[in-house]
């Protein structure tokens, strides 16, 4: 809607003014970024709905942390958010590379989101109990106790201004949660409302 009328607006000739033309291109900018966002993750979700069979293969889930944290580390500095990694460097998962690139990315991702300055997103991934688990925790806004059994529903938002603004769609832990089916791994989640929130992926034998 935002789009169209601001397209109409400028199509009609009646923004004439520089400082308007700015200011209504940059909305049409930034809607437009999110509704690709939207259609990019609305197309994954359908097509892990399609894929039951999951391609493995021997995975470093150290260096695939490290090199998804990489692609948002210029987000992290932007939001003044640290990226720390702990646990087992040489420890390996079967898996599907592509998935669990994705999957650290859009935890990754939400930690730095809903986070407050000067605050941390910690990867780790370790060997416990005999299974590969991933965790990833951070001390930012956390989500309320009533929202936590939702978060991986599809569209369900704690703040729909907040997740507006950082250009959030609403779908990412429920790629998260589909990921995790998909490797029959156990998805949990911890949070406290203005402390924190921990995300942890435990796989199968
Ligand atoms: P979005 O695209 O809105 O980030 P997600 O499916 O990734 O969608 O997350 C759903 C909602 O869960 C978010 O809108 C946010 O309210 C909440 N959320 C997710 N991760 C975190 C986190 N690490 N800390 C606080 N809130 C979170």
């Amino acid at each position: 809607t935002t789009i169209r009328g601001f397209g109409e607006l400028f199509g009609s000739g009646m923004i004439t003014d520089t400082e308007d033309i700015k200011k209504y291109g940059s909305r049409i900018q930034q809607e437009s970024q999110r509704l690709l966002f939207l259609i990019n993750d609305i197309i994954r979700l359908s097509e892990l709905d399609e894929n039951n069979e999951v391609v493995t293969s021997s995975v470093n889930l150290m260096d695939t942390a490290r090199e998804t944290a990489e692609i948002l580390s210029e987000k992290a500095k932007n939001a003044d958010v640290n990226i720390i990694f702990e646990g087992d460097k040489n420890l390996c998962c079967m898996c599907n590379e592509s998935y669990i690139r994705e999957l650290f990315t859009n935890l990754i991702d939400n930690s730095i989101k809903y986070n407050k300055k000067g605050g941390y997103v910690k990867v780790s991934v370790n060997f416990r109990d005999g299974k590969n688990v991933i965790t990833v925790k951070d001390n930012g806004i956390g989500i309320p106790e009533s929202d936590t059994e939702r978060i991986f529903e599809r569209f369900f938002r704690v703040d729909k201004s907040r997740s507006k603004a950082t250009g959030g769609t609403g779908l990412g832990l429920a790629i998260v949660k589909h990921i995790t089916q998909l490797h029959d791994a156990k998805l949990e989640i911890s949070s406290e409302e203005g402390k924190g929130t921990e995300i942890i992926v435990t796989f199968k034998d």
